[in-house]
């Protein structure tokens, strides 16, 4: 992969003085610029680990060519740097990781936890449209592209989300055996995301709400790897007046790099972070330093969404 983009430094931005064992992690993937709901998680995850004297790393995740735009990456590195949100280490690139993701597929393959599957999504639409098992016991009959599952059950998963509080999911009935990589030979991102805060060693993940359902399922994968769980901790995310997340897709507007104390300020709004008037159009430096200090993860509000109108 060819990185044509790098930070002035790229092992550190900067010398913090870590103290604990905190290491938090932002996890973009380059399929646009960053918009203001990507600053909400970006902020809210880099204010948690300072605030905590914890690593903030950043990770990219390119696992899915097809939807990523040239030189986005770049640009979300450069858009965070003009933010403020300097990270500790040297970025990681998903797309560097295949043949770690393809190890650990071989492991649960081995061991019975995962199996090939062929079916279309039109054969799952018309079975109900969760994954029934179809072809678990059909291995030996496979032939032609396959896409590969993770054997779930009926057990219920339970975590407590530090924002939205306690959750529940039995995973067979909400999303049944699910893909960890895809017929086109892709990498799934529940199975990518696993992996990663593994091996970096993350200890508490703090994004979107759009990503509190997907959280069992890598609880899931990590209690069958055997790894350590991180702390959850979802933010609300921004919709629009249809109630559809900023996104590429609903034409969610880039940050614009040169005002960024303005959205600094409305994010930590959002936030529930009630920043002192005072604060508004401060230099970004003393937005964050402020924020810093200030920072209550119990102040963000257990909402899912915010409304764009709302700001
Ligand atoms: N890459 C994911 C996204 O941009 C976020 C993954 C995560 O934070 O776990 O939505």
């Amino acid at each position: 992969m060819v990185i044509s983009y790098k930070p002035a430094n790229t092992e550190a931005h900067q010398t913090w003085p870590v103290r604990t064992a905190y290491k938090g992690r932002f996890a973009p993937s380059p399929t646009g610029p960053l918009h203001f709901g990507s600053l909400l998680a970006a902020l809210a995850s880099f204010l948690d680990a300072r605030k905590n004297q914890g690593i903030w790393l950043v990770r990219m995740e390119d696992l899915d060519p097809p939807r990523e735009i040239p030189g986005a990456a770049d640009q979300i590195l450069r858009t965070l740097e003009q933010f403020g949100l300097l990270w500790d280490q040297q970025v990681i690139y998903q797309s560097d990781r295949y043949q770690t993701y393809q190890a650990i597929i071989d492991q649960l393959l081995k061991a019975g936890h995962a199996y090939y599957c062929s079916c279309s999504r039109q054969m799952i639409a018309q079975r109900g449209g969760v994954y029934d098992g179809y072809c678990r016991s059909r291995q030996s009959h496979l032939h032609g592209i396959t896409a590969i599952r993770l054997k779930t059950d009926n057990c219920a998963i339970t975590f407590k989300d530090q924002i939205q509080g306690p959750q529940r999911q039995q995973l067979s009935p909400y999303c049944g055996d699910f893909v960890i990589r895809r017929k086109d030979k892709l990498y799934a991102y529940q199975l990518a995301v696993v992996c990663d805060d593994a091996a970096q060693g993350i200890s508490h993940i703090v994004r979107g709400s759009d990503l509190l359902d997907s959280t069992p399922r890598q609880l899931y994968l990590q209690q069958l790897l055997g790894y350590q769980q991180p702390c959850y901790a979802h933010i609300p995310i921004m919709v629009n007046s249809q109630g559809q997340k900023l996104s590429k897709q609903t034409f969610a507007t880039a940050l614009d790099p040169l005002h960024p104390e303005k959205k600094l300020y409305q994010a930590l709004k959002v936030l529930g972070q009630q920043p002192p008037t005072a604060l508004q159009g401060a230099p970004i430096d003393n937005i964050l330093d402020w924020a810093i200090e200030n920072w209550s993860l119990g102040a963000v509000p257990s909402r899912l969404t915010v409304e764009q109108q709302e700001i």
